[in-house]
């Protein structure tokens, strides 16, 4: 297979097994849905720790094959990395959120959208161009938007990373380290990068109630997160303990099940408007 361009060529091997045809054949049906527009965004709330308003929403791509049915994205991101299909996908994801965005405010709903970025699409020339065509489209205050990457993203290529930051920092979009905690940055670095915000794990907060380690893990990264003035978002928080935990150790925001799963964007818009009348 060829990589990184926007063309993959796939060839069946006798001795390929079944995993490798499996994502062949994924990979061939990817390709179709993404130009025929049949990826969907899903949206998930944040809310403040303190407060029960909500902050913002985090997009998430779904896509529903015609015959597997709903597909994960853990399952399909990375096909669409190793097929060079990324860009293609991470930019309609730029674009249909940044539209969503436009649609809520049209509403007279103020929501910030997340999107998540991966690896190619920070090295890809033309993002902070492809991010500021979106923007200008749409008419959105660049503030309404925060790229996440995730840590281990961010920290494989910390120059090209900052570079790539600073671009999108000059055009007003906010920026936020996901997975924070699994990763290896340094604090020099993290200063450097000028994100906003830091996304505490879920393999974190899922330990939180039985895992003296986790809290302060967890405690530690909020002090540093506040001393560099960012704020903190949990992920995956399912319970009201962990939420009460979070809670005392000065977590801003919350994420996960106990408040919602990710919906469609019509519920999304219906949910904002129920808790934040
Ligand atoms: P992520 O960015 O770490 O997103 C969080 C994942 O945790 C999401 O899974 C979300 O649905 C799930 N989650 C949220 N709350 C809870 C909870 O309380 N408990 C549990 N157990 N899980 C919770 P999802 O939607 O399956 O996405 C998986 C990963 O796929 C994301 O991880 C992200 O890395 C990637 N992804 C999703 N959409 C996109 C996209 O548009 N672009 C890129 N590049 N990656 C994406
Ligand atoms: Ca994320
Ligand atoms: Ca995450
Ligand atoms: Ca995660």
């Amino acid at each position: 297979a060829k990589r990184g361009g926007g063309t993959a060529y796939a060839f069946f091997e006798p001795h390929m097994n079944a995993g490798v045809r499996e994502q062949i054949e994924l990979q061939r049906d990817l390709r179709q849905a993404i130009e025929r527009g049949e990826l969907e965004l899903h949206y998930q709330p944040k809310v403040s720790s303190g407060r029960n308003v909500i902050t913002g929403v985090e997009a998430l791509a779904r896509w529903k094959h015609p015959v597997r049915g709903m597909l994960s994205p853990g399952v399909f991101i990375p096909i669409a990395e190793r097929f060079g299909l990324i860009n293609a996908l991470g930019n309609w994801v730029i674009e249909e959120a940044c539209h969503q965005v436009s649609r809520w405010r049209d509403q007279g709903l103020r929501i910030r959208v997340a999107i998540n970025l991966s690896v190619h699409q920070l090295r890809q020339d033309d993002l902070v161009p492809r991010v500021e065509k979106a923007l200008r489209t749409h008419h959105l205050d660049p503030a309404l938007v925060i790229f996440e990457v995730t840590e281990s993203v961010a920290m494989e290529d910390a120059a090209g990373t900052l570079a790539t930051f600073e671009r999108l920092g000059g055009i007003g979009v906010k920026l936020s380290i996901d997975d924070f905690g699994t990763g290896y940055s340094s604090l020099s670095y993290l200063r450097q990068l000028q994100v906003s915000q830091l996304k505490i794990d879920q393999s974190f907060v899922r330990d939180l109630e039985t895992s003296a380690d986790a809290r302060a893990i967890v405690k530690a990264v909020v002090g540093l997160a506040h001393a560099l003035n960012l704020s903190v978002v949990a992920e995956g928080v399912e319970t009201e303990a962990q939420r009460d935990v979070l809670t005392a150790l000065k977590c801003d925001e919350l994420q996960g099940y106990l408040y919602a799963k990710p919906m469609t964007a019509a519920l999304m818009g219906q949910w904002a408007l129920d808790i934040d009348p």
